[in-house]
């Protein structure tokens, strides 16, 4: 007799963390958003989110942050999955696991890549077959850097960064992480920025010429010159940690370093994997953040690992 065919069990997705190669903050807006010009970039450092049938709605979160990330209505995974029910008119509840690498509170929009996983995951599930246009607008509800991290690859941010256009890019980057465990909040983070630019007349931002040279080029020296983050002065003036953190990778033949988003994460470009490599192991002797990682950049969006594991 053959086995039996047992009937779909979950889906798991797979979704990368984002540096920003160029984050530009404009003025604050009259909805409390900034209007800003970034450039994402996803690295392959990523989370999954597994996404099962059950007899109630609920969310497991693995990994070493697992105590950092609610597990109720508030988690953003469950709040994407809450909406492709509602928009695909779904009555099943799901339980939600979430194998979590990304930093908390990082500035590597974790939480939205989550939300991006379980926007895939559940509409994969539930065979909701929603349109592009359908998740783009879940997402840019979900938040702002939610979009992109659907999209991945690298791509210019502009409104509060949800409207996201794919660039041309040549090769890829390789990057040295290093985390600071003890993270920041992003809505402290653009507080602070407020308060120290108050007396200064802020520009609409327009995204740099030299950074899209540099990405179509795949030039990595050019790329070294082009990383900015004008949340970077707030960021390292809330935890001036990340000053030294900075700096010691610096003088330890990083090309480059810039805050990742809104910190408290800093991000090292390396000349290439070797470098990157040479590079995690000199600042983990240091001992200055909590823990140093290597990823490669550009990364795929929110994507399915299978189509359906089959239990
Ligand atoms: P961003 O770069 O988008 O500003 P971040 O990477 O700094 O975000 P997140 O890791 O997304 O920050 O988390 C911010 C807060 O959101 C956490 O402190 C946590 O309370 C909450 N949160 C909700 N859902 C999640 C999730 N799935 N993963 C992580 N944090 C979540």
């Amino acid at each position: 007799m053959s086995a039996p065919v047992l009937p779909p069990r979950g889906v798991s997705v797979r979704v990368p963390a984002k540096v920003n190669l160029e984050l530009r903050v404009g003025p604050r807006r009259a909805d409390g958003f900034h209007s800003l010009s970034t450039v994402y970039h996803a690295v392959d450092l990523t989370d999954s989110v597994l996404a099962e049938p059950a007899d109630e709605w609920g969310i497991t979160v693995l990994g070493p942050y697992a105590d950092r990330v609610p597990t109720d209505e508030s988690n953003l995974a469950m709040r994407a999955a809450r909406m492709v029910a509602e928009i695909g008119g779904v009555d099943e509840p799901v339980h939600l696991t979430i194998d979590k690498a990304i930093p908390v509170a990082g500035g590597m929009a974790g939480g939205s890549a989550d939300a991006a996983a379980a926007l895939v995951a559940c509409d994969a599930l539930w065979q909701t077959e929603l349109s592009r246009t359908q998740l783009d607008e879940a997402a840019a509800e979900l938040g702002s850097d939610v979009p992109f991290l659907l999209t991945g690859g690298t791509a210019l941010g502009s409104g509060r960064g949800e409207q996201v256009v794919p660039v041309l890019t040549q090769g890829s980057f390789h990057w040295v992480f290093a985390l600071h465990h003890d993270g920041l909040s992003t809505a402290a983070v653009y507080a602070e920025c407020d308060r120290l630019r108050a007396d200064d007349d802020i520009p609409e931002p327009v995204p740099s010429q030299e950074l899209m040279t540099a990405l179509r080029a795949g030039d990595v020296d050019k790329l070294s010159l082009a990383l900015m983050n004008d949340l970077e002065p707030a960021a390292c003036s809330l935890n001036p940690r990340l000053q030294q953190t900075m700096a010691a990778g610096l003088a330890h033949g990083a090309l480059a370093t810039t805050v990742s988003g809104s910190g408290p994460t800093v991000a090292f470009l390396a000349r290439d994997k070797a470098g990157a490599l040479d590079l995690m192991v000199a600042l983990s002797a240091d001992n200055i953040a909590d823990e140093v990682v290597h990823a490669r950049g550009p990364a795929a969006g929110a994507h399915l690992l299978s189509d359906i594991t089959v239990r």
